[in-house]
Protein backbone atom coordinates (compact mmCIF):
# COMPACT_ATOMS: atom_id res chain seq x y z
CA UNK A 1 0.00 0.00 0.00
CA UNK A 2 1.38 3.22 -1.20
CA UNK A 3 1.39 5.52 2.04
CA UNK A 4 -0.24 9.66 0.88
CA UNK A 5 2.46 12.45 0.50
CA UNK A 6 3.05 14.02 3.72
CA UNK A 7 3.97 17.68 3.22
CA UNK A 8 6.70 19.34 5.56
CA UNK A 9 4.43 21.18 7.87
CA UNK A 10 2.68 17.68 8.65
CA UNK A 11 6.39 16.06 10.08
CA UNK A 12 6.89 16.38 13.31
CA UNK A 13 9.09 14.40 15.64
CA UNK A 14 8.27 10.49 15.04
CA UNK A 15 5.88 10.00 18.01
CA UNK A 16 6.51 6.13 18.72
CA UNK A 17 10.17 5.23 18.17
CA UNK A 18 11.24 4.82 14.49
CA UNK A 19 13.78 5.11 11.95
CA UNK A 20 12.13 7.54 9.30
CA UNK A 21 13.11 7.03 5.87
CA UNK A 22 11.47 8.93 2.96
CA UNK A 23 11.60 10.15 -0.96
CA UNK A 24 11.52 14.30 -0.85
CA UNK A 25 10.20 15.01 -4.78
CA UNK A 26 7.45 17.35 -6.63
CA UNK A 27 5.69 15.79 -8.09
CA UNK A 28 5.54 12.51 -5.88
CA UNK A 29 2.08 11.25 -6.26
CA UNK A 30 4.14 8.46 -9.04
CA UNK A 31 6.70 7.55 -6.80
CA UNK A 32 6.52 3.91 -5.59
CA UNK A 33 9.71 3.89 -3.50
CA UNK A 34 7.64 3.07 -0.15
CA UNK A 35 6.51 -0.36 -1.29
CA UNK A 36 9.34 -1.34 -2.83
CA UNK A 37 11.67 -0.02 0.45
CA UNK A 38 8.93 -1.72 3.06
CA UNK A 39 8.92 -5.11 0.87
CA UNK A 40 12.45 -5.36 1.68
CA UNK A 41 12.27 -4.13 5.14
CA UNK A 42 9.96 -6.95 5.54
CA UNK A 43 12.04 -9.41 5.07
CA UNK A 44 15.40 -7.70 7.03
CA UNK A 45 12.36 -7.65 10.09
CA UNK A 46 12.42 -11.38 10.23
CA UNK A 47 16.09 -11.33 11.02
CA UNK A 48 16.03 -8.53 12.67
CA UNK A 49 12.80 -7.50 15.00
CA UNK A 50 15.00 -3.48 15.19
CA UNK A 51 13.46 -3.01 11.35
CA UNK A 52 9.81 -3.50 12.49
CA UNK A 53 10.26 0.51 13.52
CA UNK A 54 12.01 1.63 9.93
CA UNK A 55 9.06 3.25 8.15
CA UNK A 56 9.74 4.69 4.46
CA UNK A 57 7.05 7.71 3.24
CA UNK A 58 6.59 10.34 0.19
CA UNK A 59 7.35 13.55 1.30
CA UNK A 60 5.83 16.58 -1.78
CA UNK A 61 8.83 19.36 -1.32
CA UNK A 62 9.16 22.66 -2.87
CA UNK A 63 12.46 23.27 -4.23
CA UNK A 64 12.88 26.68 -1.77
CA UNK A 65 12.35 24.19 1.07
CA UNK A 66 15.05 21.67 1.09
CA UNK A 67 17.73 23.09 3.35
CA UNK A 68 14.66 23.54 5.60
CA UNK A 69 13.40 20.06 5.15
CA UNK A 70 16.74 18.39 5.49
CA UNK A 71 17.44 20.31 8.94
CA UNK A 72 13.71 19.42 10.20
CA UNK A 73 13.74 15.51 8.79
CA UNK A 74 17.25 15.17 10.66
CA UNK A 75 15.33 16.70 14.26
CA UNK A 76 12.67 14.61 13.42
CA UNK A 77 14.19 11.00 13.48
CA UNK A 78 14.93 10.51 9.57
CA UNK A 79 18.50 8.98 8.58
CA UNK A 80 17.79 8.22 5.13
CA UNK A 81 16.27 10.34 1.98
CA UNK A 82 15.96 9.76 -1.34
CA UNK A 83 15.74 12.34 -3.61
CA UNK A 84 14.27 12.70 -7.14
CA UNK A 85 12.98 15.41 -9.79
CA UNK A 86 13.78 18.56 -9.15
CA UNK A 87 16.20 18.16 -6.09
CA UNK A 88 18.93 16.46 -7.39
CA UNK A 89 21.54 18.99 -8.69
CA UNK A 90 20.09 21.68 -5.87
CA UNK A 91 20.97 20.05 -3.30
CA UNK A 92 24.93 19.90 -4.17
CA UNK A 93 24.97 23.43 -2.69
CA UNK A 94 23.72 22.59 0.73
CA UNK A 95 25.61 19.61 1.73
CA UNK A 96 29.46 19.64 2.51
CA UNK A 97 29.60 15.90 2.37
CA UNK A 98 29.11 14.21 -1.18
CA UNK A 99 30.80 11.03 -2.08
CA UNK A 100 33.39 11.15 -4.74
CA UNK A 101 30.84 9.78 -6.98
CA UNK A 102 28.56 11.27 -6.58
CA UNK A 103 30.36 14.53 -6.64
CA UNK A 104 31.49 13.59 -10.08
CA UNK A 105 27.96 13.06 -11.48
CA UNK A 106 26.93 16.61 -10.42
CA UNK A 107 23.82 14.86 -8.64
CA UNK A 108 22.78 13.09 -5.68
CA UNK A 109 19.70 10.99 -4.89
CA UNK A 110 20.22 9.28 -1.92
CA UNK A 111 21.32 11.00 1.52
CA UNK A 112 22.41 9.21 4.63
CA UNK A 113 22.40 11.12 8.23
CA UNK A 114 25.25 10.03 10.09
CA UNK A 115 27.74 11.98 12.22
CA UNK A 116 25.51 14.81 12.87
CA UNK A 117 25.44 15.84 9.03
CA UNK A 118 23.38 14.47 5.94
CA UNK A 119 26.29 12.63 3.39
CA UNK A 120 25.21 12.62 -0.34
CA UNK A 121 25.38 9.82 -2.81
CA UNK A 122 24.24 8.48 -6.11
CA UNK A 123 22.78 5.07 -6.73
CA UNK A 124 21.59 6.04 -9.64
CA UNK A 125 24.58 5.31 -11.72
CA UNK A 126 25.27 1.63 -9.99
CA UNK A 127 21.80 0.92 -10.41
CA UNK A 128 21.88 1.21 -14.12
CA UNK A 129 24.53 -0.71 -14.71
CA UNK A 130 23.30 -3.78 -12.48
CA UNK A 131 20.19 -3.40 -14.55
CA UNK A 132 21.43 -3.68 -18.03
CA UNK A 133 23.99 -6.26 -16.67
CA UNK A 134 20.65 -8.39 -15.55
CA UNK A 135 18.48 -7.43 -18.20
CA UNK A 136 20.44 -7.39 -21.01
CA UNK A 137 23.50 -9.39 -20.07
CA UNK A 138 25.83 -6.77 -21.15
CA UNK A 139 28.62 -4.51 -19.27
CA UNK A 140 29.45 -1.54 -19.63
CA UNK A 141 33.18 -2.83 -20.00
CA UNK A 142 34.92 -2.13 -24.16
CA UNK A 143 30.65 -1.04 -25.30
CA UNK A 144 29.80 2.04 -27.22
CA UNK A 145 27.31 3.63 -25.40
CA UNK A 146 24.90 6.15 -26.88
CA UNK A 147 23.25 7.95 -24.19
CA UNK A 148 19.74 10.46 -24.87
CA UNK A 149 19.81 13.07 -22.57
CA UNK A 150 22.04 15.19 -20.38
CA UNK A 151 19.96 15.78 -17.06
CA UNK A 152 20.42 14.38 -13.78
CA UNK A 153 20.10 10.63 -14.68
CA UNK A 154 21.97 11.09 -17.77
CA UNK A 155 24.82 12.48 -16.05
CA UNK A 156 24.94 9.14 -13.78
CA UNK A 157 24.82 7.17 -16.70
CA UNK A 158 27.65 8.62 -18.60
CA UNK A 159 30.11 8.99 -15.21
CA UNK A 160 29.23 5.13 -14.49
CA UNK A 161 29.75 4.03 -17.91
CA UNK A 162 33.01 5.88 -18.37
CA UNK A 163 34.15 4.83 -15.01
CA UNK A 164 32.83 0.87 -15.59
CA UNK A 165 35.71 1.05 -18.88
CA UNK A 166 33.28 1.83 -22.04
CA UNK A 167 35.02 2.19 -25.02
CA UNK A 168 33.56 5.48 -25.77
CA UNK A 169 30.20 7.57 -25.02
CA UNK A 170 28.30 9.64 -27.54
CA UNK A 171 25.74 12.15 -25.65
CA UNK A 172 23.16 13.28 -27.76
CA UNK A 173 20.15 15.91 -26.36
CA UNK A 174 17.85 18.62 -27.41
CA UNK A 175 19.66 22.00 -25.56
CA UNK A 176 23.34 22.88 -26.78
CA UNK A 177 23.97 24.19 -23.28
CA UNK A 178 22.52 21.80 -21.46
CA UNK A 179 24.57 18.58 -23.54
CA UNK A 180 28.03 21.32 -23.28
CA UNK A 181 28.07 21.33 -19.87
CA UNK A 182 27.82 17.35 -19.28
CA UNK A 183 30.46 16.86 -21.76
CA UNK A 184 33.00 19.49 -21.34
CA UNK A 185 34.28 18.03 -17.76
CA UNK A 186 33.75 14.70 -19.03
CA UNK A 187 35.94 15.25 -21.78
CA UNK A 188 38.55 16.78 -19.51
CA UNK A 189 38.25 14.15 -16.65
CA UNK A 190 38.55 11.09 -18.90
CA UNK A 191 39.75 12.17 -22.18
CA UNK A 192 37.97 13.48 -25.29
CA UNK A 193 38.94 10.53 -27.12
CA UNK A 194 36.10 8.70 -25.29
CA UNK A 195 33.13 11.43 -25.07
CA UNK A 196 31.58 13.19 -27.54
CA UNK A 197 28.41 15.24 -28.02
CA UNK A 198 25.50 16.26 -30.36
CA UNK A 199 22.45 18.12 -30.00
CA UNK A 200 19.43 17.14 -32.19
CA UNK A 201 19.80 19.70 -35.14
CA UNK A 202 23.82 18.97 -35.41
CA UNK A 203 23.57 14.85 -35.35
CA UNK A 204 25.44 12.95 -38.09
CA UNK A 205 23.32 9.82 -38.75
CA UNK A 206 26.60 8.20 -40.08
CA UNK A 207 27.88 8.04 -36.40
CA UNK A 208 25.78 5.18 -35.88
CA UNK A 209 24.35 3.60 -38.79
CA UNK A 210 25.43 -0.29 -39.48
CA UNK A 211 27.48 0.03 -35.65
CA UNK A 212 26.92 -2.07 -32.33
CA UNK A 213 25.22 0.71 -29.83
CA UNK A 214 24.21 0.18 -26.62
CA UNK A 215 21.40 3.39 -26.80
CA UNK A 216 20.24 4.65 -23.05
CA UNK A 217 17.51 6.82 -23.26
CA UNK A 218 17.68 9.09 -20.11
CA UNK A 219 14.98 11.82 -21.19
CA UNK A 220 11.66 12.26 -19.98
CA UNK A 221 10.62 11.67 -23.52
CA UNK A 222 8.61 8.70 -23.20
CA UNK A 223 6.48 9.44 -19.95
CA UNK A 224 3.48 10.13 -22.10
CA UNK A 225 2.15 7.26 -24.28
CA UNK A 226 1.99 9.45 -27.10
CA UNK A 227 5.22 10.63 -26.82
CA UNK A 228 7.89 10.21 -30.05
CA UNK A 229 10.53 8.43 -30.04
CA UNK A 230 13.62 9.45 -28.15
CA UNK A 231 15.81 8.48 -30.31
CA UNK A 232 15.62 10.70 -33.63
CA UNK A 233 16.38 7.83 -35.88
CA UNK A 234 15.21 4.51 -36.58
CA UNK A 235 16.44 1.43 -34.13
CA UNK A 236 17.05 -0.27 -37.43
CA UNK A 237 20.06 1.79 -38.79
CA UNK A 238 21.83 0.57 -36.29
CA UNK A 239 23.83 -3.15 -36.25
CA UNK A 240 21.59 -5.79 -35.20
CA UNK A 241 23.86 -6.73 -32.06
CA UNK A 242 22.80 -3.09 -30.75
CA UNK A 243 20.42 -3.09 -27.65
CA UNK A 244 18.03 -0.43 -26.17
CA UNK A 245 17.50 0.54 -22.17
CA UNK A 246 14.88 3.14 -21.61
CA UNK A 247 15.15 4.27 -18.41
CA UNK A 248 11.23 5.01 -18.45
CA UNK A 249 9.26 2.19 -16.44
CA UNK A 250 5.61 3.71 -16.49
CA UNK A 251 4.40 3.35 -19.42
CA UNK A 252 6.18 -0.20 -19.26
CA UNK A 253 6.67 0.16 -23.17
CA UNK A 254 7.48 3.19 -24.82
CA UNK A 255 7.93 4.67 -28.45
CA UNK A 256 11.34 3.57 -28.93
CA UNK A 257 11.18 0.09 -26.73
CA UNK A 258 8.78 -0.46 -29.91
CA UNK A 259 11.02 0.54 -32.84
CA UNK A 260 13.45 -1.71 -31.04
CA UNK A 261 11.12 -4.51 -30.72
CA UNK A 262 10.76 -3.69 -34.66
CA UNK A 263 14.32 -4.04 -35.40
CA UNK A 264 14.92 -7.22 -33.84
CA UNK A 265 16.93 -5.78 -30.92
CA UNK A 266 17.39 -6.68 -27.30
CA UNK A 267 15.56 -4.34 -25.29
CA UNK A 268 14.40 -3.28 -21.89
CA UNK A 269 12.49 -0.80 -19.61
CA UNK A 270 14.13 1.15 -16.48
CA UNK A 271 12.26 -1.08 -13.81
CA UNK A 272 15.40 -2.97 -13.26
CA UNK A 273 17.06 0.51 -12.41
CA UNK A 274 14.38 1.62 -10.25
CA UNK A 275 14.68 -1.06 -8.45
CA UNK A 276 18.53 -1.53 -8.19
CA UNK A 277 18.91 2.16 -7.35
CA UNK A 278 16.52 1.79 -4.31
CA UNK A 279 18.62 -1.60 -3.18
CA UNK A 280 21.85 0.23 -3.17
CA UNK A 281 20.11 3.00 -0.83
CA UNK A 282 19.41 0.77 1.69
CA UNK A 283 22.16 -0.95 1.65
CA UNK A 284 23.82 2.30 2.51
CA UNK A 285 20.95 2.90 5.67
CA UNK A 286 20.93 -0.42 6.98
CA UNK A 287 24.57 -1.68 6.07
CA UNK A 288 22.95 -4.88 5.38
CA UNK A 289 22.62 -7.03 1.88
CA UNK A 290 19.16 -5.84 0.55
CA UNK A 291 16.97 -8.89 -1.41
CA UNK A 292 16.49 -6.71 -5.15
CA UNK A 293 14.16 -9.52 -5.83
CA UNK A 294 11.67 -9.30 -3.21
CA UNK A 295 11.36 -5.28 -4.31
CA UNK A 296 11.13 -6.46 -7.88
CA UNK A 297 8.09 -8.67 -7.05
CA UNK A 298 6.83 -6.32 -4.88
CA UNK A 299 7.19 -3.75 -7.97
CA UNK A 300 5.69 -6.03 -10.51
CA UNK A 301 2.44 -6.75 -8.04
CA UNK A 302 2.13 -3.35 -8.03
CA UNK A 303 1.83 -2.48 -11.93
CA UNK A 304 -0.22 -6.23 -12.40
P1 LIG B 1 15.94 15.95 -16.12
O1 LIG B 1 14.76 16.86 -16.04
O2 LIG B 1 17.15 16.27 -15.32
O3 LIG B 1 16.40 15.79 -17.67
C1 LIG B 1 15.44 15.64 -18.68
C2 LIG B 1 16.12 15.34 -20.02
O4 LIG B 1 15.08 15.07 -20.98
C3 LIG B 1 16.94 16.49 -20.58
O5 LIG B 1 18.06 15.99 -21.27
C4 LIG B 1 15.96 17.15 -21.58
O6 LIG B 1 16.60 17.81 -22.65
C5 LIG B 1 15.24 15.93 -22.11
N1 LIG B 1 13.93 16.26 -22.64
C6 LIG B 1 12.82 16.60 -21.95
N2 LIG B 1 11.79 16.82 -22.80
C7 LIG B 1 12.28 16.64 -24.06
C8 LIG B 1 11.70 16.71 -25.36
N3 LIG B 1 10.41 17.01 -25.53
N4 LIG B 1 12.48 16.42 -26.42
C9 LIG B 1 13.79 16.08 -26.26
N5 LIG B 1 14.40 16.01 -25.05
C10 LIG B 1 13.65 16.28 -23.95
O7 LIG B 1 15.36 14.51 -15.73
P2 LIG B 1 16.17 13.25 -15.15
O8 LIG B 1 17.49 13.21 -15.82
O9 LIG B 1 16.11 13.22 -13.68
O10 LIG B 1 15.23 12.03 -15.67
C11 LIG B 1 15.22 11.67 -17.05
C12 LIG B 1 14.36 10.43 -17.24
O11 LIG B 1 14.94 9.31 -16.58
C13 LIG B 1 12.95 10.57 -16.70
O12 LIG B 1 12.06 9.96 -17.59
C14 LIG B 1 13.01 9.80 -15.39
O13 LIG B 1 11.74 9.27 -15.07
C15 LIG B 1 13.98 8.69 -15.76
N6 LIG B 1 14.68 8.14 -14.58
C16 LIG B 1 14.49 6.81 -14.29
C17 LIG B 1 15.12 6.25 -13.23
C18 LIG B 1 14.90 4.80 -12.92
O14 LIG B 1 15.27 4.37 -11.81
N7 LIG B 1 14.37 4.01 -13.85
C19 LIG B 1 16.01 7.03 -12.32
C20 LIG B 1 16.16 8.42 -12.74
C21 LIG B 1 15.49 8.94 -13.82
P3 LIG B 1 16.94 19.40 -22.60
O15 LIG B 1 18.26 19.50 -21.90
O16 LIG B 1 16.98 19.79 -24.02
O17 LIG B 1 15.82 20.06 -21.82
Amino acid sequence: MLPDPLFLEEIGDLSTPRVGLAVLGRPIGHSISPILHHAALSVLSKEDASFDLWQYDRIDLEPSLLPEALEKLSLAGYIGLNLTIPHKVEVLKVLNDIDPEAQLMGAVNTLHFGSGSWVGHNTDGIGLSRAISTDLGIRFQDECILIIGAGGAARAASVQCLLEGCEFVHILNRSKERLNGLVEPLAERFGRNRIKGSSLEDLKISDFKDKKWLVINATSVGLSEEDPSSLPFSCSLLSPESAVYDMIYNPTTTTLLKDAAKAGLDFSNGLSMLIFQAAKALEIWTQKEIPADIMFDAACKHFQ
